[in-house]
Order: structure tokens, then sequence, then C-alpha cells
């Protein structure tokens, strides 16, 4: 009875999750700019709703009645998954959680201001405030789970990461980088093309992919915003992209991405719908669907000859300047930047490491946020070999510190490392692997990602996912064989 009662309530939860996401949408897409202290009131006062769930949970001592042995074994987890967010609201003050919600809000703000400007100094009071904020609740995390503060961090992300794993795998993946770059910077074609793709034509290739790739259009939209990302709530998924003159491809890349994580959501399973067991198995899961769709699939040679396909029959397209040769060195071209969302899928990891870097050390070893353009230029060159000329291409490039969002970054690539996995596997399964994708059948590796990770929900950590679906733990050799067969061994 009163596991029945936890469900009814964590169901409500989940509901003013869904009103947060379509609020935060708005707020990156069409809410007028002079409209963010309302916005502020409007989302802190969710927390109040959260809380006064949580409160009802605790007064009536809802856990403590439920007896576990009599659930089944979904059940369970899904009760340990609901102890997990009681644990946090519990632990937390509420003046402390909506202290965070509006100060994250309005540095978000300055942060736009700050980076449009290239100008730190605009947002470092209001973003020293916030990180001393996230200190304090890392310590008190810290102390109750008796984790390191980051860990506790990590672990709202996804409950499968912890600093030790990652050092691990971040080591070994940064000397790979660094000692097959110099071959793959050799190897590379240089492509110089005489015409490019105007928005209207990018968006509509966008459309047509999206549409084999089974993106359900009557459970979500895409529209416009700074930064591209999949947010909206159940059954109501809201995908944005970006458009830029200088590459041909740079919303169509972004909307497949996101197509990827939209896929995610739309195949969670409905049975489970509002439940913490129903919900995405966390943030590298999440990116490992974007990643499969954008790296994995999209870029690969024998899908550039679908896009090829279609910039000739649907677009209209020279198919002597568009290739498929072309449009695939085009969009796998590897060279070192500054910005982490523009990088490559090789550099990609050296970004992530950076920024795993900094924030360890501002979390655990108490770095002053004050230097960050400091902090953040040091480390930049000692990675990536690049001396930063400004904030703008440093520490002000992304928005998720300035979001409240620490222990977030390590996800992006844990995700590249599981879709380089799952795919090994998909293409071993299916001979006709690479013909279906030249015709843009992409039906048979959905329907695989729907039945192994989609319907999975928040069943699985990690590890326990990859030896369901691919019988080992979660192993980098296979994103390391991706980027040797990618960029060294390459044929083309
Ligand atoms: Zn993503």
């Amino acid at each position: 009875m009163s596991y029945k009662k936890l469900k009814k309530l964590f169901e409500e939860q989940s509901l003013i999750n869904d009103i947060s996401g379509i609020l935060n949408w708005d707020m990156a897409t069409y809410m007028p700019e002079n409209s963010r202290k309302q916005r502020i009131k409007q989302i802190t006062k969710l927390y109040d709703y959260k809380k006064n769930i949580f409160n009802v949970i605790k007064k009536n001592e809802f856990f403590q009645k439920v007896n576990e042995f009599q659930l089944n074994e979904f059940d369970k987890i899904n009760f340990e998954l609901m102890k997990n967010k009681f644990d946090y609201f519990n632990s937390i003050p509420t003046d402390k959680l909506k202290k965070k919600a509006k100060l994250s809000i309005e540095c978000e703000g300055l942060w736009r201001e700050a980076r449009e400007k290239s100008n730190f100094n605009i947002v470092k009071n209001s973003f020293a405030k916030l990180v001393e904020l996230i200190k304090e609740e890392s310590e008190i995390l810290s102390q109750i789970k008796n984790k390191k503060k980051y860990d506790c961090l990590l672990l709202k992300y996804d409950r499968s990461l912890d600093s030790n794993k990652l050092l691990k795998l971040f080591n070994r993946i940064e000397k790979f980088i660094k000692k097959n770059l110099p071959l793959i910077i050799k190897k590379q074609k240089n492509i110089e093309l005489n015409d490019y793709l105007n928005e209207q034509e990018q968006f509509k290739l966008s459309k047509i992919f999206m549409k084999h790739l089974g993106f359900d259009f009557s459970r979500g939209r895409i529209d416009k915003s700074l930064h591209p990302f999949c947010g909206g709530g159940t059954q109501d998924v809201r995908i944005t992209t970006r458009f830029s003159e200088d590459d041909s491809f740079s919303c169509f890349d972004a909307l497949m991405h996101e197509t990827g994580h939209a896929l995610y959501e739309q195949g969670l399973p409905k049975k489970w719908a509002y439940q913490p067991i129903g919900s995405a198995g966390g943030m590298s899961l999440h990116e490992s669907q974007s990643l499969f769709i954008e790296m994995q699939i999209i870029k690969s040679l024998p899908v550039s000859q679908f896009i090829q396909k279609t910039l000739v029959d649907k677009i209209g397209k020279n198919p002597s300047i568009w290739s498929s040769e072309v449009i695939y060195n085009l969009r796998n071209n590897v060279k070192p930047g500054f910005i982490r969302v523009d990088s490559d899928e090789v550099h990609y990891p050296l970004h992530i490491i950076h920024r795993f870097n900094i924030e360890y050390k501002i979390i655990e070893e108490d770095a002053k946020v004050e230097n960050l353009p400091d902090l953040w230029n040091e480390e930049f060159s000692k990675i990536l070999r690049l001396d930063v000329n400004n904030d703008k291409n440093g520490c002000l490039q992304d928005i998720h510190w300035y979001g409240g969002d620490f222990g977030y970054f390590p996800t992006y690539s844990i995700g590249a490392f599981v879709a380089a996995q799952l795919a090994f596997k998909v293409r071993k399964k299916f001979i006709d692997f690479d013909l279906n994708l030249e015709e843009g059948n992409f039906k048979p590796i959905i329907k695989w990602l729907r039945q192994n990770v989609h319907s999975k929900g928040n069943l699985y950590k990690i590890d326990e996912l990859l030896t369901e679906s691919t019988e080992e733990n979660l192993s980098l050799k296979y994103f390391e064989n991706h980027i040797i067969g990618r960029y060294i061994k390459k044929k083309i």
C-alpha cells in the first residue's frame, strides 16, 4: 500500500519535472529577454511543490513502511531509485535548493552577456557565489554518502560513475589520442568545396533523415537556440538546433545528434512512465544514444552515400560537386580548436579531460574560481597544446558551470565510448549493415537500440546494460578501434 502511494507521489514529482522541462525549453528558445526574473519565480515555485511531495513522504514514513521483500525485481530497483531521489531532497535544505535554482538562472543570464563581450569579470561574482553553494551541497552529500565530494556531484548525472574509474579511462584515452593524432592529421584530405547548403536546404535534409530515423513528429518538435539541446517532457520532446553559414552541415549534425537523444526519450518504456525506473539511465547513456546516431551512423561512409543521394534527388545538388567521398571527408575533418562543441570526435575527449581536471580541482582542491580564466588557459595549453586568446574561446564557451552543472562533462566522453561498443555489436549482428545504411534503412538498427537500450529505461547501470547487450563491461578498445578504423586505416 505504501509503495503504491510512493508511486503516485513520484508520478506527481515527475510531472513537475515535465513542467520545468517545458519552461526551460521556452527560456532557451522564445522567452523575451526581460522575462527572466518572472521565470525565476515560476521555476523556484516548482521546487516548493517538489519539496511538499517529499515532506508528505517523510511525514508518513512511506519508505519505512514498505516491505522490500514483497516487491518484484523491477519494483525493488524502482524503490531504490526513489530512495536516492528522496535522500537528495531530504539532505539538502530547501532554502539552499531554491537559492541555487535562483542563482543558476541569474548566473546563466550574466554568462550570456559575459560570453558576448568575452569578459569573465561580468559573471565572476555571481559565479563565485554559485560555486560556493555547489561546494556546500557536495560537502553535505559527501558526509551522508561517505564518498568524495566530486563523486557525489557525478552521481547526480550518472549513477555508474566515480572519479577513480574516470581517471583510469581518461589517462588511457589521453595517451591514445596524443599518440595517434600526428598520423591522423597526416593522413587527412582537406576538402575545398565550391558550393554550400543554406539554412533551408540543411533543414530539409535534416527532416528527411529524422523521418528515416523514426523521430515521432506527433510527440516532438524542432526549434532554434544558441546551443542545441533535447528537452521538454514525457511524450513531448523538444529538440533545438543552430545554423552557421560557414558550415554546410552544422544544423544537420546538431539535429542528428539531438534526434539520437530524442529517439531515446521517445523509446523509454511506457509501462514505467513517470517512475524513476522508466526514466533515462543517466546522462552517459543518453549521450551514447546521440553519439551512436551522429558519429557511428550518420558520419559513416555508407551513410555519406545516402546523404549524397538525398542531396541530389531531393535538394537538386550537383552530384559531381557533392560526391560521397567529399561529404565523408568534409564531415570527418580532424583539427585542433578552442571550442568543444565544434570539435571533431578525436579531439573531443581532450576537451572533456580538460574540464574534468578543472572541476575536480575546484570541488576537491578548492581552486579559486575568481582565477578561472588563468586556470582554464594553463590547463588547456597542457592538454590541447593551444594558447587561448580570449575568454569567449576559453572559460566562457560552455553554459554548464554557469547553470550550476558540475560533474556533467565526463558523461559526454563515457557516452562516446559506450556508443562505439554498441555500434561494434550491432555491426556484427547485421550482415547487411552497410547496405542498409547506404539505402537509408535505419529501421533494424533503431529496433535493436529500442530493444537493448531504450526500453530498459533506468533499469541498469552502464556495465550491466553493456553486459546484457554486448556481453562485456565498458571497454575503451571499441572507441580506440573506431578512431583507428575511421581516421588511420580509412580507404578514401
Ligand atoms: Zn548530447
